[in-house]
Parts: C-alpha cells; structure tokens; sequence
C-alpha cells in the first residue's frame, strides 16, 4: 500500500466520472486479511470507507480503529448465526442474499444505530459455487427489506465470474445496471450498485457502478488469512 496507489486510483475514478458525465464511483478499500495498522495508514491518507469478508476478523479490527471515524462494509458471505454480531458492528452489509438474513439482521440492528445500509447481492452469472440470490429475487427481496425500518435498502452487488480479459466482464456489468435500473423505478432511495475489483472496477464504472471494491490494487497482495472467523 502507498500514497501513490490510492492517489492513482482516485485519479482513474475522477477521470472516468469525467468521461462517463456521472459523479466519481465512491472507493471502498477491501482490507481483508490486512492489519489494522495497514488500514489506519490508509486512514491517515484520507480513505474513510473499508470492507471485509470475515464477520469476527473485522469485529476485531472495528474495535481496534473506532474513533477513527471509519465506515465498515461486510461485502462476504454472512452465516445467519453471525447475522447479530453483524448488524451491530457493520454500517452497511453488501452479502443480503436471503429473506432470512433480513429478518436476522433487522431484529439485531441496535434502535441507537442509524438504520443498517443493506445491498442486495446477486448471483448474476449464475454460478453454483457463489451466494448471492437469483436475478427473479431481486424485487421480493427489496420488498421484505423496505418493510424493515432498522434497514435502509441502497441497492444491488455482485461478483462476477472472473476474467483474464476484464472486458470480458461488460455482459455481467451491464445486466446488473439494468437490475439496478428496475430496481431504482420502485425504489427511488436506491443510489448504489457495488461492481468492480482491483482487475475491472473501470469497466465497471463505466457501465454504472457507484461504488467499487479494490483490495489488491491498494493494499498490495494479501498476506494469508491466519483465523478462522
Ligand atoms: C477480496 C474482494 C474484493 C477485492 O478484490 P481485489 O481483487 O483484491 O481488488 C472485492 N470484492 C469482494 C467481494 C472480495 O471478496
């Protein structure tokens, strides 16, 4: 990780806001694996938003950084046993993939919290290895979310499948740009749609993502995960 690295990658989302006509793509750092002192150095050059993968790692560094005024985003797979531990320690959850976990994290969702940003993620190349729910869940899900005042419905997330060629992941962006267009004609407060990675996120926002998730670009390769969480 280095000055350079983020500044680069703030310059690239400027330059494609330019292009594209649409405000800068918001960056979310994705410090899985990474020391709290890795994600505090890149507080101190300003970046503010953070996301991880693993619910008890990230309660862990939570902690460790609070006062830094940071905002945490669970963007893994999220167990509904962990769904309470979840909905008090994330801002936003970007992994809601069943009616379940709405509920779960709803019922958990401290009432001295503001509402829980939630996203829906989506399986949208269909892979049976991945979580996320079908293309035909997106609208019953969202019902069910924006029935829950201790959740705020932001929009959709996916991971596609990946691509030596990152243009190769354009058919998969741009069907999640139409969801999110579907999406954003019922729910007018849907403003986020979480596409792109250190390999994509310029294809990705110039087919409409609002906000990307770079890991390795930033950080650098990620040191191996030492707990299980
Ligand atoms: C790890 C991860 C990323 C970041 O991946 P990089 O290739 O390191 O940028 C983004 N999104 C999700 C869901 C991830 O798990």
């Amino acid at each position: 990780m280095s000055l350079s690295s983020l500044s680069s990658i703030q310059a690239q989302l400027a330059q494609l806001a330019a292009a594209t006509g649409r405000p800068p793509a918001r960056l979310l750092a994705v410090s899985k694996t990474q020391p709290a002192s890795a994600i505090a150095a890149l507080a101190a050059q300003g970046q503010r938003a953070f996301g991880e993968n693993y619910v008890q790692e990230a309660v862990d560094k939570i902690g460790e950084l609070a006062g830094l005024g940071l905002e945490w985003h669970l963007i893994g797979h999220l167990q509904s046993n962990k769904a309470d531990l979840a909905a008090r320690h994330f801002d936003w959850v970007q992994s809601v993939d069943r009616p379940k976990l709405v509920a779960a994290l709803a019922r958990h969702r401290p009432p001295a919290l503001p509402p829980l940003n939630v996203l829906i993620q989506v399986n949208i190349d269909d892979e049976d290895s991945k979580h996320g729910c079908a293309p035909e869940q997106i609208l019953p899900l969202a019902e069910l979310i924006a029935a829950q005042p201790r959740l705020q419905l932001r929009g959709l997330m996916a991971i596609p499948r990946p691509h030596t060629d990152p243009t190769q992941s354009l058919p998969a962006f741009q069907a999640m740009a139409a969801h999110q267009r579907a999406l954003q004609a019922r729910y007018p407060q849907v403003d986020t749609l979480s596409l792109g990675m250190s390999a994509d996120f310029p294809q990705a926002v110039s087919t409409g993502a609002t906000l990307v998730r770079v890991g390795s670009a930033l950080f650098g390769a990620r040191p191996p995960r030492a707990t299980s969480a």
